[in-house]
């Protein structure tokens, strides 16, 4: 039995959630999604809601989902990652994927090239704020993001070698984090950019903007972020670190509920370990930044430049700015400043905001 969705934007809702139940009744089957990441998403809420198994045969490489346990969906106007259940199988054609828009190709590049920032903040996170950390699977992701690189022109070309090496890449990604049993190995700052802009679309009913394309033009704006801690001596930032002062955890919850005035809560419950940081615990924290400056900077020297990033989304024809996904400069200048507090995450813009980092934007720096 078949069920096809229409409709001219497939987003993973209860609108389809509902459709694809009453399209395939109350037989006991086992689902197959063809399609890219929503419609597995949708395969992925109602096979688990319907106790069956499912397979995925993802139509393009263009997110590294396919083989998560959880389904990003939007329930009643709110994004929320519903946990469900992984595919048994994922079956990618070669030919099926390098026939598919390049625009889905280059997000899956895109989702890819952020694993720089996503590892470098996991690093990050785990020396300066003791989260849980895997070397082995920090490695794997490495080496697909690496093999994902260096296949840049084939996959911009959409070759089956390129092809393959994008899927690879995207599905062991998708392992690392079921391995890990959690995003960190594969989303960091640039993931929470994106976040906090896809909330947004939302909220105002916007046309949806693909995942990846979204990670990679945010992956061109925090590799910023890591050139500048790159070439920061060790004299600047203790000097910097000297002047830092502890921002009121009241000043952050009026940012919060300014940034986020329907989930504020929320985040706020996201944060607390940050809202409860006192001087004491500031000076900590200052002193550890500065102890481990040298090894902050060899972090930040995996990081690509950021032209290099362009470079290579310009390579497979990816959007370079968020501006030209359609955000205005105000709107990606809020969301670079407030990211930080979508997750309970110590990544390169938690840094940047305490030694005090202006970021690049396309037309103009501001402060974070
Ligand atoms: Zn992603």
């Amino acid at each position: 039995k078949t069920a096809l969705l229409t409709g001219e934007e497939i987003i993973a809702t209860e609108r389809y959630f509902v459709d694809v139940m009453l399209q395939t009744g109350q037989e006991e089957r086992a689902y197959i999604a063809v399609g890219s990441g929503s419609i597995t998403d949708i395969t992925r809420f109602v096979s688990f809601h319907t106790r069956s198994d499912f397979m995925a045969f993802p139509t393009a490489a263009s997110v590294d989902g396919y083989t998560s346990a959880g389904a990003p969906s939007v329930i009643v106007g709110f994004k929320k990652t519903v946990m469900c259940h992984s595919p048994q199988a994922v079956f990618g054609d070669l030919a099926v994927l390098s026939a598919a828009p390049q625009v889905m190709t280059a997000s899956g590049f895109g989702d890819m090239l952020g694993k720089y920032i996503a590892l470098a903040d996991w690093q990050l996170g785990h020396l300066l704020w003791n989260e849980p950390f895997d070397a082995e699977i920090c490695r794997r992701v490495q080496i697909a993001l690496q093999s994902c690189v260096d296949h840049a022109e084939a996959i911009g070309q959409a070759s089956q070698d390129g092809l393959q090496a994008l899927l690879d890449g995207l599905i062991e990604s998708g392992f690392c984090m079921l391995d890990f049993n959690g995003s960190r190995p594969a989303s960091g700052s640039e993931h929470q950019v994106s976040h906090h802009l896809e909330m947004k679309l939302i909220e105002q009913q916007r046309p949806a903007v693909l995942h990846g394309a979204k990670v990679g033009a945010s992956t061109v704006i925090m590799a910023g972020l890591y050139d500048k801690l790159r070439q920061m001596s060790r004299a600047e930032a203790l000097e910097r670190l000297e002047e830092a002062e502890l921002t009121p955890a009241d000043v952050h919850r009026q940012a919060i509920r300014a940034a986020y005035p329907a989930i504020a809560d929320k985040v706020m419950a996201e944060q607390s370990k940050f809202l409860a940081m006192t001087e004491a615990d500031f000076d900590q924290l200052k002193h550890k930044i500065a102890d481990h400056w040298t090894e902050i900077q060899a972090i930040a020297a995996t990081v690509p430049t950021p032209d290099q990033v362009t470079t290579w989304l310009t390579q497979v024809g990816g959007a370079t700015t968020l501006q030209s996904l359609g955000f205005s400069d105000a709107e990606v200048a809020e969301a670079v400043r407030n990211a930080h507090y979508l997750r309970d995450r110590f990544n390169v813009d938690k840094l940047g905001h305490i030694i005090g980092l202006s970021l690049v934007s396309v037309n103009h720096d501001f402060k974070i």
